[in-house]
């Protein structure tokens, strides 16, 4: 297994600053996720990984070694682009082998090597078939084959996914994973799609501007994001978040508009040690209940349902209070499923362990 390092790695292109200072290890044999908006960096990071550009200031090391300088060929890892390029004129054998080939590979070792990879990407049917006859699921795999092959110590992917129809995209990602775990391989792959990130990645970086939001394994960013960008980019419907002040009045609590949340007394001394006045409250969709759903003594509000969207198992209920924001909140509960619709008056609560505050002016989670 192979590990890459960033080592304080900047990338400017003139005044702009692609990459700002990225310094993180990717864990060996993870399945890492390169995340973040479109423009943020994601790209050029991964282009850095892979030898295509070259930082204007900081190291790339593999496994330990200073490879910064070093062309793609000497680095042992492989990229996957989004756009396939593969050869239509040539069987899926011969596009899988074409990079083998040209390293000198001899033909019974190259075959071997194919036959092993197609097994995995369950593709061994359709070796003698030129790719066009093949689904764009199947011609994804081709790809990754073509890679793979040359049993590469890293697989560097480019958003793999983004030219696939939804239901497609939905079996490849899982795919990658199986792929990604039978093999071992360090995997790094580029999304600008949360979901796909939180599914299959074993750990995230996620990137804005330029900059580190976060790096870790990926329900650490779920659960206890860093700052108020990771809350919001990570989880779908997005997270809850409105102002509030914090007041001490025998219980701590949290006073926004005329909803007011009694937080736990466990953490009474890290609720003080915040400033009192103007706090950023993140509650996840998930940790508002309606009803009767959530154990009585967490703190309540009434609001009235505005839209509701059916999932089949769950619905999401976007809600009107006192709050100037609109709330989501998501519920799997069959008494609340069949009850609430559009108008109805309902109880939310709150579970209070949930609650995250941020410093409205940085950002940054209080704890
Ligand atoms: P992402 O992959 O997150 O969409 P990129 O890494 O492709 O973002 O790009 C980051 C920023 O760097 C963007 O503002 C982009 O326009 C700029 N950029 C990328 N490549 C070049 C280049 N070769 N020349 C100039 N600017 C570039």
């Amino acid at each position: 297994m192979t590990k890459i390092e960033l080592d304080h790695v900047t990338k400017e292109y003139g005044s702009l600053v692609a990459v700002d200072d990225i310094a993180i290890e990717f864990t060996e044999g993870a399945y890492t996720m390169i995340l973040g908006p479109s423009g943020c960096g994601k790209s050029t990071t991964l282009r850095m990984i892979a030898g295509l550009e070259t930082p204007t200031r900081g190291d790339v090391l593999i496994d330990g070694e200073v490879v910064t300088d070093q062309p793609p060929r000497h680095r042992n890892l492989s990229m996957v682009f989004q756009s396939l390029a593969l050869w239509n004129h040539k069987s899926v054998r011969e596009n899988m082998g074409f990079g083998l080939q040209m390293e000198g590979v001899d033909k019974e070792e190259r075959n071997a090597r194919i036959e092993e990879i197609a097994a995995v990407l369950q593709i061994e049917d359709k070796l003698d078939q030129p790719p066009s006859e093949l689904s764009g699921g199947q011609q994804q795999r081709v790809a990754l084959g073509r890679s793979l092959v040359r049993k590469p110590e890293v697989i560097l992917l480019d958003e793999p996914l983004s030219s696939l129809d939804e239901k497609l995209r939905l079996e490849m990602r899982t795919e990658l994973a199986r792929i990604q775990q039978e093999l071992g391989t360090t995997f790094v792959h580029v999304t600008h799609n949360q979901e796909d990130a939180m599914t299959i990645a074993d750990e995230i970086l996620l990137l804005n501007e330029g900059e580190v939001q976060q790096f870790g394994p990926s329900l650490d960013l779920y659960h206890e994001p860093d700052n108020e960008f990771v809350a919001d980019f990570i989880g779908s419907p997005s997270i809850n978040l409105f102002d509030a002040n914090i007041v001490e009045n025998g219980a701590v609590r949290l006073d926004a508009g005329g909803i007011s949340l009694d937080l736990p007394e466990r953490h009474r001394d890290q609720y003080l040690s915040v400033p009192r006045s103007d706090v950023r409250v993140g509650v996840r969709p998930e940790s508002m209940y309606l009803g009767d759903d959530g154990e009585s003594g967490w703190p309540a509000f009434s609001a009235t349902v505005d839209v509701v969207e059916t999932f089949g198992d769950y619905n999401w209920y976007y809600l009107q209070s006192d709050l100037e924001e609109s709330l989501v909140s998501q519920s799997a509960n069959v008494n609340v499923m069949n009850s609430l619709s559009r108008g109805d008056e309902v109880t939310v609560r709150v579970n209070p362990e949930s609650v995250h505050l941020f410093d409205p002016k940085s950002g940054e989670a209080y704890f």
